[in-house]
């Protein structure tokens, strides 16, 4: 079982700040802000990619009403929400989840670079589209 199963079990505790029958939040235990917060489904899939879709909708609709919550009750000035996919993409817990990391000021611990490449735009929308 997973470390994030056996928070859903109970077999390890959490700081839940949300519950239904399909998904829970709870704090991230690195609060890379204040209320750095976890969403998560109850059954287990390896990522956000294996999940059927209304479990998906469900869950995103979770995660706009916890991050108005958030935003209102931390007086945050931002939210970042993400995902992290697969090793390569930073993912260190292979179960599904979203984080939501409340922002209190663009200068804080929180990183996220986007680094200008030299890519063919036109190649890149010819495989795409
Ligand atoms: P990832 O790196 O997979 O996108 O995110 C995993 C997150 O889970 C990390 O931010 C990490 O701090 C958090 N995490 C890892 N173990 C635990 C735990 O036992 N409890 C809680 N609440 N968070 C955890
Ligand atoms: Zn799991």
């Amino acid at each position: 079982m997973c470390i994030f199963c056996k928070i859903i079990a109970g077999e390890i505790p959490c700081k839940k700040i949300y519950e239904d029958d399909l998904v829970i939040s709870m704090l991230d235990i690195s609060q890379t802000t204040k209320g750095h917060s976890l969403v998560l489904p109850k059954k287990h899939y390896d990522n956000i990619l294996e999940m059927p879709k209304e479990e998906l909708d469900h869950m995103i609709n979770v995660i706009q009403d916890l991050s108005i919550h958030l935003k209102d009750k931390l007086n945050a000035n931002g939210i970042n929400i993400l995902s992290n996919i697969n090793e390569a993409a930073g993912q260190s817990v292979m179960h599904a989840h979203i984080h939501i990391i409340p922002r209190y000021d663009e200068n804080d611990t929180v990183k996220i670079q986007y680094t200008q490449n030299e890519f063919d735009l036109d190649e890149i929308q010819s495989l795409l589209k």
